[in-house]
């Protein structure tokens, strides 16, 4: 199943944030972001984002 990433919250147009693994290591799959390209800012995923997105890279 290919889950939809979630929208900017900030930016009007609403658009789709992207997974930043920049910081991502194998024994820290946790360790990433999301980043919006609207406004260009970084945003904390949630526990749940976390645990849904962490594995499996699209
Ligand atoms: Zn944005």
């Amino acid at each position: 199943m290919v889950r939809t990433p979630p929208t900017c919250p900030q930016c009007p147009t609403r658009p789709m944030l992207w997974k930043d693994t920049e910081h991502m290591r194998s024994d820290a799959p946790d360790r990433w972001r999301w980043y919006c390209s609207g406004c260009e800012r970084y945003w904390e995923p949630t526990a749940t984002q976390k645990r849904e997105y962490s594995y499996g890279t699209p």
